[in-house]
């Protein structure tokens, strides 16, 4: 009689998890879930994606002073214009 010994490793999951948005890293699974459905997370993956953007002209800024230079120039009064 033959005995199967199967020796399976029992792989910890000590993988650290990084979130790449807020450079925070996890130490588990549910550490990162329950990161991920914070505030600090939202709040940094929101300011990510709200670039200020002129829908006008299909631009996209740094910051809100850079539009605020654009909405003031002739290249977007041109558009203003032809849309009115
Ligand atoms: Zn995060
Ligand atoms: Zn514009």
């Amino acid at each position: 009689m033959q005995i199967h010994t199967t020796t399976k490793q029992i792989k910890k999951e000590n993988k650290q998890i990084l979130c790449k948005n807020c450079g925070i890293i996890c130490n588990s699974r549910i550490v990162l879930d329950s990161h991920i459905e914070s505030r600090n997370h939202r709040n940094r993956v929101t300011n990510k994606r709200q670039s200020p953007k002129c829908k006008l002209c299909e631009k996209t800024f740094d910051n809100h002073t850079t539009l605020g230079v654009h909405l003031k120039s002739r290249a977007h009064f041109k558009k203003l214009s032809k849309t009115q």
